[in-house]
């Protein structure tokens, strides 16, 4: 489904050149749930940006069912990301001046094929919270929300980096047990960047990079359902 193969990324300031991505190459199953793990600055979110076409690779290829998108011009990129990606982040990034619903609203406007909102509302347990605003929200709240608006697309691939990262514990088991939910309901093949570590009982195909190299990659043979994960 996804196949990442010897990509290299750079990032230069002034007269320096580092090297963030070094020759990764990483292959997802459709509807794979997969977490990245590996310390600060290691090159996650770099990862995660260029599958999702926020960032080129320097060299190497992405390919996801069969379209190579290291290769796309920005129009052919910007429909990519719009028909194929939903990216969740640490800070929600809501719009602030909008209800739940409304910001969930301007992702269905620009979708193709977007899934029914009140549907949507209600699996994620945000129906009585619809007219709120953020601000009026808790974070887990305002996380489900990001998550709607992630889904309303109906993407292919869901990246998510440090979803539970402003949350607390129980909270984040939460967030959890709703990533797994939608993945098993909507086949929806998940990437998730974390630092919580325990989540890799919970998924199928673990990651670990530091210094810009995977140096693990590996599928497990069971799962631990995200209720029962321990950290
Ligand atoms: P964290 O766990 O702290 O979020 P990360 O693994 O996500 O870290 P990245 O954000 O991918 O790490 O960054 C990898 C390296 O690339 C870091 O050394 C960072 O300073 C550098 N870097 C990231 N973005 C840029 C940029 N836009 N310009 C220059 N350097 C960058
Ligand atoms: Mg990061």
């Amino acid at each position: 489904f996804l196949e990442i193969k010897d990509v290299e990324k750079y990032y230069e300031s002034g007269t320096t050149h580092t090297q963030v991505l070094n020759k990764v190459s990483v292959s997802i199953e459709n509807g794979e749930r997969c977490v990245i793990l590996g310390p600060s600055g290691s090159g996650k979110s770099t990862l995660l940006n260029v599958i999702g076409g926020l960032d080129q690779v320097d060299s190497g290829t992405i390919t996801i069912e069969n379209k190579e998108i290291s290769k796309l011009k920005s129009k052919e990129l910007s429909l990519y990301r719009r028909d194929y990606v939903g990216f969740i982040f640490q800070f929600y990034n809501l719009i602030p001046n909008l209800t739940v619903r409304e910001n969930i609203q301007v992702l269905e406007f620009l979708a193709n094929n977007p899934l029914n909102i009140e549907e949507l509302l209600d699996t994620l347990g945000l129906a009585e919270h619809k007219n709120k605003f953020p601000s009026q929200l808790s974070g887990g709240q305002q996380q489900r929300c990001a998550i709607a608006r992630a889904l309303v697309k109906n993407p292919k691939l869901l990246l998510c980096d440090e979803p539970t990262g402003a949350l607390d514990y129980s909270t984040s088991i939460e967030m959890l047990i709703l990533m797994e939910q939608i993945n098993e309901k909507f086949g929806t093949t998940m990437l998730i960047v974390t630092h919580n570590t325990a989540i890799k009982d919970m998924v199928h195909k673990v990651i670990k990079i530091k210094d810009g190299r995977v140096v693990e990659d590996y599928r497990n043979d069971t799962l631990i359902p995200a209720k029962n994960l321990e950290w």
